[in-house]
């Protein structure tokens, strides 16, 4: 599929934390000609190249699970309780159009309820909101409606229902999910072109399962898989719209992001210096960031013995029902993960 329109797809494709399976077959079909896929009980996609080079082994992730929800009761009005799958801030979920997936596996739309202006009181509109204080609304009256005649129930998944577009002019997209679907189409790049490559190492990658939830999948991962080094993707927030000009570590187009530190890991002095070499060696944007917040699977991979980076590509508005991301970013992206994996070896590694 043509770049443009597979980012499309990742980023529209329905995959909470505990049901990634339609991201798992999109980047199945693009890679499994040159890449043996497996699955595991999670829904990881644990991939291996079909042509084995190297000693050095390599390994690329990038989760494929988004922030979404799950539905925890049902009223017998037909409203439904749900709780977050991931960080949320309540009040970006009010009043918002939702996809949930039903028992025959089939999309059904629903609105996160809010009281009209003319039923709140005065104090009501100023309330801190809280998950407890949401429903979702799928046109229902019943409770029996819901579960007979619209196949939801408690345990059901939901994710924002946005469709992703792209600005040819600006080269942007606007859509749901870039953390990390960007990232998934960051990782399927790097595998088709490296493909076309001699590199001489072994690569291996994983599309894994609910890092939003705690990074579950990866942990699931790393008893698979023992490489040497891991590149992470991710789809980081983007801070270009609302810090200080000297606080901006993360703006869109101005190149993918190395994390210095994040609350889950303190990135691999070595393994970061040698990818910041490489980005100035080739000429490629990067910004560098030191994150009071935030966490990878790179917070689990770094504790298993194996130095990792993570490559951000910044996002505006992550966590939200929509966000931008930049095409150019993505790009670049993919060209500092295969300079760095050209660019390796084990003489390199040894010094790490
Ligand atoms: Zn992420």
């Amino acid at each position: 599929m043509k770049e443009i329109d597979l980012i499309k797809q990742l980023s529209t494709s329905f995959g909470p934390s505990g049901m990634e399976d339609d991201v798992v077959s999109v980047v199945k079909e693009e890679v499994s000609s040159f890449m043996d896929c497996k699955e595991d009980t999670m829904r990881n996609l644990i991939m291996h190249r079909k042509k084995e080079t190297g000693k050095l082994h390599i390994h690329l992730d990038a989760h494929g699970d988004e922030v979404g929800f799950i539905i925890q009761a049902i009223k017998p009005n037909g409203l439904l309780r749900f709780l977050p799958l991931g960080g949320w801030i309540c009040e970006n979920v009010a009043a918002q159009k939702v996809w949930i997936k039903n028992r025959e596996g089939k999309l059904v739309e629903g609105v996160v309820c809010s009281k009209p202006p003319h039923f709140t009181k005065k104090e009501e509109r100023h309330k801190h909101l809280d998950f407890e204080d949401l429903l979702i609304d799928v046109g229902a009256s019943s409770k029996e409606e819901v579960i007979n005649e619209y196949g939801i129930s408690i345990g059901s998944f939901a994710v924002p229902a946005v469709s992703c577009s792209y600005d040819e002019k600006h080269e942007m997209f606007l859509g749901k999910a870039f953390d990390c679907r960007i990232g998934c189409a960051a990782l399927i790049q790097t595998l088709k072109d490296l493909e076309k490559k001699e590199i001489g190492k072994t690569i291996s990658a994983s599309i894994s399962a609910q890092e939003e939830v705690g990074e579950r999948g990866m942990k699931s991962v790393m008893q698979q898989i023992k490489p040497d080094l891991m590149i992470c993707f991710e789809g980081c927030p983007a801070d270009d719209t609302f810090e200080e000009e000297y606080m901006i570590q993360s703006a869109l187009k101005k190149g993918p992001m190395l994390r210095h530190f994040d609350v889950s890991m303190i990135t691999h002095p070595r393994f970061q210096r040698f990818a910041l070499e490489i980005a100035k060696k080739y000429n490629i944007p990067v910004q560098e960031s030191v994150r009071r917040g935030g966490g990878t699977n790179g917070g689990i991979s770094h504790t298993c013995n194996i130095p990792t980076i993570v490559i951000g590509i910044p996002t505006r508005y992550a966590h939200t029902f929509y966000s931008y991301t930049s095409m150019q970013d993505y790009k670049h992206a993919v060209l500092l993960a295969e300079k760095i994996i050209e660019e390796l070896n084990e003489k390199i590694y040894s010094e790490f």
